[in-house]
């Protein structure tokens, strides 16, 4: 299932993914319930964690918000 990015360094990426959550990079994503639009295709939106650099040991280097 592709899934659709918000927020964070990998908004608007559309990556292969599911579950409740997705790493994309450095970045965790969380499922939510909202859908977006991408590619003309309906996809599951992920939110970028505002709290996902810290604890999973990534820091500004890897460009993480
Ligand atoms: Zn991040």
């Amino acid at each position: 299932m592709e899934v659709l990015l918000r927020g964070g360094p990998g908004d608007g990426q559309v990556i292969d993914g599911g579950g409740e959550s997705v790493v994309w990079g450095a970045c965790l994503y969380e499922r939510t319930s909202n859908i977006g639009r991408s590619r003309g295709r309906d996809r599951r939106v992920y939110q970028h964690r505002p709290d996902c650099c810290q604890p999973y040991g990534h820091g500004s280097e890897d460009r993480c918000e």
